[in-house]
């Protein structure tokens, strides 16, 4: 039975709480930070795409100078306290650090981040100036990681920025797609009024892009424009049943959560989630923590292919949920509109697709699981339509950009999930950096 609220207060503070608890005091970050080598050309920083210089910000901290330390990290990265939650460090980072090479614990670079981070923002110091304002104006549409990032970098060298976001918060992706136990929809919040701390910024919340406002409005008031839309609907299975009540995909599904509360959220009793990707396992450890009795992940390939981490994976695990590689959804089967099962095809592997990961390939055989849910977390697709309409060239939505973040209209420029169908966040706080060079050489600012 799918029912919300199945939960008592306390179970879901329990549930959700942090999963990586910070530092206590500055005496334990220490003693992790002085286990750093301060490697020469370290490979940590060279793994980040953001480019953080990670020696030197642990040596502040091993020194004591955290202001310093923050400063360091959000030179390079402005979201670097949500992406000291959310990275997944293990294959950036960490898993770069050399003391993988001698079998021994990396440093815990992103829970050092998070100290210095977290110090900033708690104690709101304001590590930038901006510089007096150029009389130059750029609109970003979206205040995902990648349009915020942009409007940082440009504000600080004078240019005044308007943010179009079509939802009621800034944040994107962070705000409305992670778990709740990685990062809260409060501290969400809050990293965004940090940043837009900074002054020069003006955020109109609820403004929608070809609803509310067209490009080529934006294209007459201001002197650029940087597209960092993110992408958007999830994508279909295609499969008979699809429709029925129960069948839910994993965006709206985390959306829900994060906007309206955990006790909003109905959950079934059995739950089968469909992907392995980052998405995959917030819906389903979620779908756990909200009560589910048994949460089942389905994926069409093996563990090796998997998109998701090995540490995302053991999260899903240590949550209990159960998965069966190589079984793809074939049909949902319900009564009276109510799913009740799923029919799954038995996969096996053939040759490597243009992923480089050997694709799957249907066998005869199918098993079926008793469920009452079905989320989809099978990818988002772009937001196709709203790109083709307003002349952008795109591959299958993906808007495609030059080598200086532009796209084929004149003075209008994109980065980040829209341009690369979805990748990390921090990612997408570089292209945001990018975006925000390119345009100030369009606008012949040195
Ligand atoms: Fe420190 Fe590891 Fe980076 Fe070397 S690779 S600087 S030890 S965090």
């Amino acid at each position: 039975m799918i029912q919300n609220n199945r939960l008592t207060p306390i179970q879901y503070q329990e549930n959700f709480s942090d999963i990586h608890p910070p530092y206590e005091n500055i005496t334990a970050a220490k003693v992790d930070a002085n286990r750093c080598l301060f490697c020469y050309d370290a490979p940590c920083m060279k793994s980040c795409p953001t480019s953080i210089d990670v020696p030197k910000f642990i040596k502040q901290i091993a020194t004591e100078n955290i202001k310093g330390s923050a400063h360091t990290i959000f030179t390079s990265n402005i979201m670097g306290a949500g992406c000291s939650k959310v990275c997944p460090v293990e294959k950036l980072c960490e898993g770069a650090c050399v003391y993988n090479l001698l079998e021994e614990k990396p440093i815990p670079i992103a829970k050092l981040q998070r100290y210095s981070t977290e110090k900033a923002m708690a104690n709101k110091w304001q590590l930038f100036q901006r510089k007096q304002s150029i009389g130059k104006k750029v609109a970003i549409v979206g205040a995902g990681p990648a349009g915020l990032s942009c409007a940082h970098s440009l504000s600080k060298e004078g240019i005044d920025v308007t943010i179009y976001e079509k939802e009621s918060k800034g944040g994107g992706l962070m705000t409305y797609g992670i778990a709740a136990y990685k990062v809260t929809p409060q501290f969400c919040e809050d990293e965004v009024n940090y940043i837009l701390s900074i002054g020069g910024i003006e955020v109109k919340y609820n403004h929608e892009l070809g609803r509310t406002i067209s490009l080529a409005e934006l294209q007459t008031n201001y002197d650029a424009v940087y597209l960092g839309l993110g992408v958007g609907v999830a994508r279909q299975l295609d499969i008979p049943g699809e429709d029925m009540d129960g069948v839910v995909d994993a965006i709206s599904f985390i959306y829900h959560l994060r906007k309206n509360g955990y006790p909003s959220v109905p959950v079934g009793d059995k739950v089968a989630v469909i992907g392995m990707g980052m998405t995959a396992i917030d819906a389903a450890t979620q779908a756990k923590r909200l009560g589910a009795k048994e949460v089942t992940m389905l994926y069409r390939r093996t563990e090796d292919e998997m998109p998701c981490t090995k540490h995302e994976l053991d999260i899903a695990m240590l949550d209990s949920c159960e998965i069966i590689w190589l079984a793809a959804p074939k049909e949902v089967i319900g009564i009276n509109n109510k799913v009740t099962q799923l029919v799954c095809s038995k996969m096996q592997l053939g040759e490597p697709d243009a992923s480089g990961r050997r694709s799957p390939i249907e066998t005869e055989e199918t098993f079926s699981l008793e469920v009452d849910m079905v989320i989809k977390a099978a990818g988002q697709v772009p937001f196709e339509h709203l790109i083709t309409e307003n002349g952008i060239t795109n591959n299958k939505g993906k808007i495609v950009i030059d080598k200086n973040c532009a796209t084929n209209i004149k003075g209008v420029f994109a980065g980040g999930d829209a341009v690369n169908g979805g990748k990390e966040v921090v990612d997408a706080v570089q292209a945001g950096k990018d975006g925000a060079k390119a345009i100030m050489a369009y606008l012949n600012i040195a």
